[in-house]
């Protein structure tokens, strides 16, 4: 942030194609933010999947949903009974990601508007099952270990795509004038998030790498 400079960011749902603005204040700080549409209610923010296929990528959290189940048929039933809806087809999935870019841009002397990569800010979190039961065999544990593993590798599809796509934020604000930076922003933003819905319609929601489980 410039001291004289306009200031916005933006919280962006993956799906997030209708913005809702909840506050703006006037110059010379303005701020827009969208409300996140992802149930996360009655879900817990975990540490308990140690190794995850992004944790090369920051501020990514894992939100656990609890199962149980003493074979994999039940387990099962617990999943489907608990998993979440992705918001852009309304399908129930095993996992969701989520993600929001927050973005600003300095007025600099002559009049133009221009977005470093740091004024980008990126963060996402992963919805994913945690198995439990503690009377679950080991056997059990490292079969759903590795399912959850496989789920969480197409959820990493999602995420680093878009962690990879976020210097195309600054380049849109970039070539645009400051009157357009936020539109263009935006623009960017959504073409990012198209990624989401061709990516899981040609892997039907992960179905053709995620190990069966149940
Ligand atoms: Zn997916």
């Amino acid at each position: 942030m410039t001291r004289n400079g306009d200031v916005h960011s933006l919280r962006r749902s993956r799906l997030g194609l209708n913005f809702a603005v909840m506050s703006i204040f006037s110059s010379p700080l303005l701020v827009a933010a969208v409300v996140l549409t992802t149930p996360l209610s009655a879900m817990s923010v975990t540490t308990a999947v140690e190794v995850t296929p992004f944790a090369d990528i920051p501020n990514v959290t894992v939100v656990s949903y609890d199962v149980a189940g003493r074979n994999p048929a039940a387990i099962r039933r617990s999943i489907d009974a608990e998993r979440p809806t992705d918001p852009n087809d309304r399908i129930r999935v095993d996992g969701l990601s989520h993600y929001e870019f927050h973005w600003r841009w300095h007025r600099n002397g002559e009049g133009t508007c221009a977005a470093a990569p740091e004024d980008v800010l990126f963060s996402a979190t992963v919805t994913a099952p945690r198995l439990m039961d503690d009377d679950a065999s080991p056997k059990l544990h490292e079969q759903f270990d590795r399912y959850l593993h496989s789920l969480l590798v197409h959820e990493d599809g999602h995420i680093r795509y878009a962690w990879n796509h976020r210097g195309d934020i600054a380049a849109a604000i970039n070539a645009a004038t400051c009157a357009t930076a936020d539109t263009a922003a935006r623009a960017a933003v959504r073409a990012i998030a198209e990624h989401d819905i061709a990516y899981d319609k040609a892997t039907r929601h992960g179905t053709s790498t995620i190990l069966p489980f149940g």
